[in-house]
């Protein structure tokens, strides 16, 4: 079986390890939105690509909730009494690491979806992690006064400063890549992580000839909601949302994507049980929905969320 999956990196990174633990024997292959890059201190740094990364290799931070377990922040130190850098976005000496490596790669002409497939090779990671382009495509915010990166919005700024709206730059000139396209057409199944709707799965999406792929794709696509009962678990997906119009609970979300058979993209939607009420109206909407339990929080009710999603897609498996 061929499971494409849409993330983005720490609630993408707890989906996608169900998806393996449910699944060992699948080919599972994972589209990560990549415009929460950056060049940064001379390194190119993928936050979403290294979350996955770190936590499907086991050596994620758990207690922090982003990051290597076991990190030291020397260079960091070294590089804030030099005055480089953003003070407020350390990057830990093993995390460094990684984005040297990165660079390395990609200065010898790599894309970055080969040095993603060279950095991940080094772990035991189970699945084939593909950035949603090649292209650089990076997220900016609009705040009263002007465009910020995604990342000083969120890390410097808590996402308390209003989100006017968001910006994808240079996504005009960006497309999937080979690999990514792919992967959709090929997919048993496409399965939409509870990532943060707007900047992670909506940053996928924007990405031109993202839509028509998930389109055209003989596989069901099918959804889980980051929101239960009217809330964001962890991240700021609710001030997200609020920036571009849409209600936080989990049919709003399930209307912003919209049903496949009116020229969106869902053919299955779980929601909570929290939200069960919200399933016979998305019913109606054309959209298969179901009410499970949706808190990503062993690997076995994180996996029994995956199976209840192919069951929604894959009806008669
Ligand atoms: P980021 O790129 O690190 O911000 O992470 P993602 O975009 O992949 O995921 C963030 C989203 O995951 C948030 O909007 C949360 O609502 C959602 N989320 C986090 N934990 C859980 C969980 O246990 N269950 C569900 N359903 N969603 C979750
Ligand atoms: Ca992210």
């Amino acid at each position: 079986m061929r499971i494409a999956v849409l993330a983005g990196g720490v609630g993408g990174a707890k989906f996608v390890r169900g998806v393996r633990h449910a699944m060992p024997d699948a080919d599972i292959r994972v589209v990560v939105n990549t415009g929460d890059d950056l060049w940064l201190t001379g390194v190119r740094v993928c936050p979403d690509l290294d979350s996955i990364m770190y936590a499907l290799a086991g050596v994620n931070d758990t207690e922090r909730g982003w990051g290597r377990a076991g990190e030291s922040e020397r260079v960091s130190a070294e590089l804030a009494a030099y005055g480089v850098g953003w003070p407020w976005f350390t990057l830990g000496d093993l995390d460094l690491g990684t984005h040297l490596a990165r660079t390395s790669l990609l200065r010898d002409g790599l894309t970055l979806t080969a040095a993603t497939e060279r950095l991940a090779a080094r772990w035991p990671i189970g699945v084939t992690l593909l950035p949603m382009s090649d292209q650089p495509v990076e997220t900016h915010v609009r705040v009263a006064d002007g465009l910020v990166h995604f990342e000083e919005w969120w890390v410097r700024h808590r996402a308390a400063v209003p989100a006017l709206g968001f910006e994808q730059l240079g996504v005009q000139s960006a497309s999937p890549t080979p690999e990514v396209l792919t992967a959709i057409a090929e997919a048993d199944a496409v399965l939409l992580a509870p990532s943060n709707p707007v900047v992670s799965i909506g940053t996928i999406l924007g990405v031109p000839g993202m839509r028509d792929a998930l389109a055209t794709t003989p596989a069901p696509v099918v959804g889980v909601s980051p929101i239960i009962g009217g809330a964001a678990l962890r991240g700021m997906a609710a001030e997200c949302l609020a920036a571009i119009g849409v209600a936080v609970s989990a049919d709003a979300v399930a209307r912003h994507y919209g049903a496949r058979s009116s020229g969106g993209l869902l053919d299955g939607w779980l929601v909570d049980t929290a939200d069960a009420a919200a399933v016979d109206e998305l019913i109606g909407d054309g959209i298969r929905a179901a009410a499970r339990p949706l808190y990503l929080t062993t690997l076995d009710e994180s996996a029994a969320i995956v199976r209840s999603a192919l069951e929604l897609g894959l009806p008669r498996r």
